[in-house]
Formats: C-alpha cells, structure tokens, sequence
C-alpha cells in the first residue's frame, strides 16, 4: 500500500532504520533529565535548525500536536485579541479554539481563490495577534512568502503562523511571524504524535509580559526547560530521537523545497491534461505540498475506491468540500516511483 494522505502520511524509507537505530542505542530507556537525553534533543533542535534555515535567535520546542499550539498561543500570548485570517477548516477550528479560551477572537474570512485582504488588517487593536494558516491543509491553499513580508511591513503585531502541512516541505519567510507551527507526520516524514512550535524573541517577551505559569501548556515553564534541553513532563524520546535523525539524513530546505516545487508544477500540469479538475483555480494561491482535486461525489467515492484497489491511498476531501474533492499529498518524503504509480492509476482511471 501507498499513501499520499496529507497527514497521517507516508514517512521516510528510512524511519524503518532509524527505529532499529534507536532501540539500540538506549537512549529511548534513558530518563528525560538524564546527559544521554539532553544531548540527543539538543542534537535534534540544532538539526532542526541547521536543515530549516531557522534564525539563530529563534526558539524551537517539542510539544504534542499542532493542536495544542492553538492552546499554547491561547493561553500563552493572547492578552487582549486575536484575529483569524483564514479560508479554510484548519483556520476555523483554530479560531474556534482560541474563541473558547480567550472569548475574543475575531474572524477575517476569505475567498479560497483570493488572497487575504491587507485593509482588512489595518484595524488592529495595539496588543492583537494576527493569526494565519500558512498552508490550508483542507483546500490546498497557501499564503505567498509576498503576502507574509507584506503583513509583516505594515504591522508591529505578534503574528502566527499554522505551517502544519509545509513546514519542512517548502522555504518559510521565518523573519515574517514570531510563532510558526507544525506536527510531524506531515512534511517531516515521522510518525505522529509530536508538534513543533518555533516563536521569536519577540513572542517570548510576550508570553514573559503574560505571564502564564498556571498551566500545562505554560509557555514559560516549557521554554525554562527547553533552555535546559529538558521538558516539562516526560516526553516522546522515540519522536525526538527520529527527529533528530531525519533532519540529520534530509537535504538543506532549500533543495528540498525545489524538489516540492517541481513536483507540484508537474502535478498542477498533469491532473488537467488527464482530466482532472483542480479545486483552486487561482495558479498564484495553490499550495505546493497539499493538491485538491475536484470532482462529483460518485467520482470521488470511485476513485478512491478504485485506488485502494491498486494499492493506493489517496486523501479523502476535509471540510467543505470533504465529499467532492480528494487530496493528494505532495510530501518529500514521497518517492519518485511511488509519484509514477499514482500517475499511471489516474490516466487509467480517466481513460476508463
Ligand atoms: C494537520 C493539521 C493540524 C492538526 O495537526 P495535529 O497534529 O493533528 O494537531 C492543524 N493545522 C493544519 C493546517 C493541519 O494541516
């Protein structure tokens, strides 16, 4: 079986290895204060670091899930407002997450064929923290590196960034937000059950000015430890320690991101020659690492059907258009061979 799931999705040939790897080692029985666990997170971040092109004066922490950023930034940094900028479910439901906690954030929604209204942000509360979806995993959208340095000119607001579904699959404009997010089973090619939250000096004198030490997702309490390279509680040492490894194994992001690049070109030219139609029209707002294809309901439901007979996982559509689109991940953990079968199955399927 392949899979081009956009999360839970296909992780690197390698992980295989690296789990033998890592039984070996000891270190996923070594306690989480111990020199032998310190050492490997530290290893894992400066990887991290060093193949993400991360600013040096940005911090970078292991937390559960990406969900749990939306708490995290809830608790941690919204003193006053937030505003949600979004098209898309993920934007929704982080939205709504931080409207439940903090009971005052405001929505900005946009046309998935647009690009966000900077007007829309001019009227900014001084304490407001402008909340975007980087890549919208259930539309196969994303917001240009353009329309990020732009935000980032016009205002001194504390910006995040959801990045789940590109972070280490693309270039980010890391000097354009102060928080930027992401989990594991995405891009990076791991198996689920990790986030990873990078913010600025700025954020972190935000959540200083905040103050929060109440809570599990204390910002503070998680960056005092990290300081340490230690965490809070006991952590996913497995999660950290093939981290660590596949940011050793990967290429710098920029080579990575050429190869994305390329890849989701070739697929934005061959679904329409093969008679697929794409559910973004709009070339300049398509996102590179997430492709949605749109169809009728009896089609998709065939399609997938059909797929999963030849062996092949396609992303079942997420939202609003959950039931007329599918989604095909465009992962780089994902190999040439496994693109040309997937190809091979979609001209057959067409031409039947
Ligand atoms: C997958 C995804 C999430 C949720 O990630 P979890 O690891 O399940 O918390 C959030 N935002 C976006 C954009 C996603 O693609």
């Amino acid at each position: 079986m392949i899979t081009f799931y956009p999360g839970p999705s296909k992780v690197y040939d390698e992980v295989g290895r690296y789990l033998h790897e890592a039984f070996e080692s000891g270190v996923i029985s070594a306690n989480h204060r111990s020199t032998a666990f310190m050492q490997m997170l530290e290893d894992a971040i400066r990887n991290l670091k060093t193949k993400l092109n991360v600013p040096d004066d940005y911090e970078v922490y292991f937390v559960s899930s990406a969900t749990e950023c939306w708490e995290i930034i809830a608790e941690n940094l919204i003193s006053d407002a937030s505003l949600h900028i979004y098209n898309g479910a993920f934007g929704e439901k982080w939205m709504e997450y931080t409207q439940k906690l903090t009971g005052s954030a405001r929505s900005c929604f946009f046309e998935a064929n647009e690009e966000p209204d900077l007007n829309a942000v001019t009227k900014l509360a001084a304490n407001e923290i402008i909340c975007l979806t980087h890549n919208e995993t259930s539309n196969g959208t994303a917001l240009t590196s353009e329309f990020l340095n732009t935000l980032r000119a016009q205002c001194e607001n504390i910006i995040a960034v959801d990045a789940t579904s590109s972070m280490a699959g693309v270039v980010l404009p890391w000097d354009s937000a102060d928080v930027w997010y992401g989990s594991v089973q995405k891009c990076f090619g791991l198996p689920a059950g990790m986030g990873v939250m990078i913010v600025s000096p700025k954020a972190v004198e935000r959540a200083i000015a905040v103050g929060n030490r109440s809570h599990y997702n204390s910002l503070l309490f998680i960056r005092d430890n990290f300081l340490k390279f230690q965490t809070p509680y006991t952590p996913n040492t497995l999660g950290i320690y093939l981290m660590g490894r596949v940011m050793k194994q990967v290429l710098p992001i920029e080579t990575v991101a050429e190869q994305t690049h390329k890849r989701a070109q070739d697929w934005y030219k061959f679904l329409p020659e093969n008679g697929y139609r794409l559910l973004v029209e709009n070339e300049a707002v398509r996102s590179e690492t997430v492709v949605a294809v749109k169809d009728s309901k009896e089609r998709i439901v065939a399609i997938k059907k059909a797929a999963l007979q030849a062996g092949i996982v396609l992303g079942n559509g997420y939202g609003k258009d959950k039931e007329v689109s599918f989604r095909i991940a465009n992962f780089p953990a994902i190999t040439d061979s496994e693109i040309r079968t997937l190809k091979d199955f979609l001209v057959s399927f067409s031409s039947k």
